[in-house]
């Protein structure tokens, strides 16, 4: 907007994601500059006049500086912003999903987990923050907790033990779980926040929350993000 001001997305505890025009952001002298740059935790003090908020001043709290020094883990921090704009609305409380990607940038940037899995817990978490929360308590038929075999039935969101997987439906995209991945969905769903990163996974069972994740996430927001695309070209 102009020369040197702008419009950016924050994210928000109470208001959701809102936009704010900054102005003199571009000018390389402004405080704001850095406060509101792309992954900075910052303290706004705006105004709102009508339906606009205009920035008053700032207080930059956390600034992800890390994340750009590994472009992968960038882009995949890129892509987490770009679910959180086009899912949470503006003007009502976004339920801790600012502390879900403060959580989440944090970990991407300290590398202490394999970034294939802080992205399909964050798939996995925010989805349920969206009200899309898989039901994978129990088998959906029979109520069973534990069983030799586990299927989790991707459209419906549900899990089925091996007995009650016959009644599954020939159109229904179905992921045959390893015990590790099943433990592993029920702790990205039902974990407190501040304990979600607290377990590690490697292998198939990695491989297969990877794919459930990314596409429970992608069949129920229907929307294509190109930040996704851009991600996975850089790992092709
Ligand atoms: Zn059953």
């Amino acid at each position: 907007m102009g020369e040197s001001d702008k419009f950016i997305d924050v994210l928000t505890d109470d208001f959701g994601v809102i936009e704010i025009s900054v102005r003199g952001a571009r000018k390389g002298t402004s405080k704001s500059s850095s406060a509101t740059q792309l992954f900075a935790y910052s303290l706004f003090c705006v105004n709102k006049r009508g339906e606009r908020y205009y920035l008053n001043s700032i207080e930059p709290i956390k600034i992800f500086y890390g994340l750009r020094e590994n472009i992968d883990r960038l882009s995949l921090a890129m892509y987490f912003a770009d679910i959180i704009k086009f899912t949470v609305s503006s003007e009502s409380p976004s339920g801790n999903i600012l502390r879900l990607f403060l959580n989440s940038l944090h970990m991407l940037e300290s590398e202490k987990r394999d970034e294939t899995l802080i992205k399909a817990i964050f798939e996995l978490r925010i989805m349920t923050k969206l009200g899309f929360m898989p039901s994978i308590a129990v088998c959906e038929d029979c109520a069973v907790y534990e069983a030799e075999k586990f299927f989790f039935i991707l459209d419906a969101g549900i899990l089925k033990c091996g007995n009650c997987a016959s009644e599954i439906g020939q159109s229904s995209r179905v992921y045959a779980l390893t015990p590790s991945t099943l433990k592993a969905m029920r702790h990205i769903v039902f974990a407190d926040l501040d304990n979600i990163f607290s377990f590690n996974l490697k292998g198939e069972s990695l491989k297969i929350l990877e794919q459930i994740t990314e596409e429970y996430l992608i069949l129920h927001i229907d929307i294509r993000l190109k930040t996704l695309d851009f991600y996975k070209q850089l790992k092709a």
